[in-house]
């Protein structure tokens, strides 16, 4: 079944996010598990996550297809031991949160190595993997590592990067990748043609393995190919853009098995219209939307 949501606000509690989903045509999302720009953060009370699994039952959406993205503050590369720490207890709270509302995949960024180079920073984040990974043996909630914008010090901007995280952590099978289209035009990968789309796919299967690639960021870019700016543009209006751009895309077969997350600019009324906009590109392609 093919599945499109957006990044939704949890202002007004987890359990309200269901329906507001549903409300703007989508049938997954995305979700912050707390202040995405604070290092606190809190377990939902058994209360609030019933109310949240009960929601999502009534509006017959699948645990499995929603994810939970990571705060910012989050740095599992750096060399600065008191922050290190403290994302590694940040993350470890966080996956517990996914797990009490039911959810199955935490979403994060590699980290940035600040200067220090890529093998020390893939390094710090396998420590901080395995002890986080340790913390949560008691729940089967996967990590995804999220492509980044080719920019400063950032690791994984590269599938390879990716491939070496998971191939070199304690439990691989509990850790995925998603693919952001804003990221990966910064970073080269152009999915404006269809060789583009096959050689990308192609990347993904002989690094971290197709079966990995559980999510899909869907954002156009305010920037040309390669820039490494990260900055995401309404779907259309950037330089992926819509007719050889996303259409290319979402009529993809492959790219269609996976659920399309919306991160754009924008909120929910403007998230609606992009999913009309999406679902329109598709039906011109030969695709069809189960409603
Ligand atoms: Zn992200
Ligand atoms: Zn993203």
């Amino acid at each position: 079944m093919f599945k499109i949501g957006a990044h939704m606000s949890t202002s007004r509690g987890f359990d309200k996010v269901p329906s507001d989903t549903v409300k703007i045509g989508g049938n997954t999302f995305q979700i912050f598990p707390h202040s995405p720009r604070m290092w606190r953060a809190s377990l939902p009370t058994e209360t609030q996550s019933e109310s949240f699994k009960s929601e999502m039952v009534k509006h017959s959406l699948d645990f499995q297809s929603c994810m939970v993205h990571s705060g910012y503050l989050i740095n599992l590369a750096s060399p600065n031991e008191e922050v290190w720490e403290k994302s590694v207890e940040l993350l470890s709270i966080e996956m517990k949160i996914t797990a009490s509302l039911g959810l199955k995949y935490l979403n994060f960024h590699p980290g940035s190595h600040l200067g220090e180079g890529v093998q020390y920073g893939i390094d710090k984040i396998l420590r901080g993997i395995e002890i986080v990974l340790l913390e949560n043996q008691d729940n089967e909630v996967e990590l995804l590592l999220e492509n980044v914008a080719a920019k400063g010090n950032h690791i994984g901007s590269r599938f390879s990067e990716l491939a070496t995280i998971i191939g070199k952590s304690v439990q691989p099978e509990r850790i995925g990748i998603t693919y952001d289209t804003c990221h990966g035009f910064d970073s080269g990968y152009d999915i404006r043609t269809s060789d583009g789309i096959s050689r990308l796919i192609d990347e993904i299967d002989k690094s971290v393995g197709y079966g990995k690639l559980k999510m899909i960021h869907l954002n156009d870019s305010k920037y040309p190919l390669g820039a490494g700016k990260d900055r995401h543009e309404i779907l259309g209006k950037g330089y992926i853009g819509s007719d050889e751009g996303f259409m290319e895309f979402v009529s993809n077969g492959r790219i269609r098995e996976k659920p399309w997350l919306l991160e754009t600019p924008g909120n929910d009324a403007e998230h609606s219209e992009e999913i009309k906009y999406i679902v329109e590109l598709m039906n011109k392609s030969g695709g069809s939307f189960p409603s």
